[in-house]
C-alpha cells in the first residue's frame, strides 16, 4: 500500500533520538522495546511514512549483529500490506523466501514478517499489518 517506514540500525538510540529529531525536525512520537527481536525502537512521523530507529539491547540481536558487520545505517525498508498472510502466501508462490512465514508480534501495534535479503538485491524487506 505504501512505504510504512524505513529501519535505521543505530548504536545508541540515547544519541540517535536527538540527532533525528533535529534533523527531521519532529519529535520521538514512541519508543518501544520489541522483545522477539532484542532490540529498542523509536519512531518520528515523516508525512505518510516513519523513520524507525532500531537499536540492539543484546549482542543475540539481529540489529547488533548487523551493526558489527555493516556499520550503522539503512536496515530495512517496510511495507504496509492490508492481508499479511495473502501477501505472504502470494510471495512464498513467486518465489520468495521468507525469514518469517508466520507473522509475528512488531512495534508499533503491528504483525510482521521479513523477506529474505537474499533473494531482493540485498534489501532487507518487511511487510506490516495494523492489528485490528
Ligand atoms: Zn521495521
Amino acid at each position: 500500500m505504501k512505504i510504512e517506514h524505513i529501519g535505521i540500525a543505530v548504536k545508541h538510540l540515547s544519541t540517535s533520538i536527538p540527532l533525528f529529531e533535529k534533523l527531521l525536525n519532529t519529535p520521538c512520537y514512541k519508543t518501544e522495546a520489541v522483545e522477539s527481536e532484542l532490540v529498542n525502537t523509536a519512531f518520528f512521523k515523516t508525512g505518510e511514512s516513519k523513520v524507525e530507529l532500531v537499536e540492539g539491547y543484546s549482542p543475540e540481536s539481529p540489529i547488533y549483529k548487523f551493526i558489527e558487520k555493516k556499520g550503522e545505517g539503512i536496515h530495512h525498508i517496510a511495507f504496509e500490506v492490508e492481508d499479511i498472510d495473502a501477501e505472504i502466501k502470494r510471495l512464498v508462490n513467486e518465489g520468495f523466501t521468507l525469514i518469517n512465514e508466520v507473522p509475528k508480534q512488531g512495534a508499533d501495534n503491528k504483525l510482521v514478517c521479513f523477506l529474505h535479503p537474499k533473494f531482493t538485491n540485498g534489501v532487507l524487506i518487511e511487510l506490516v499489518m495494523e492489528k485490528k
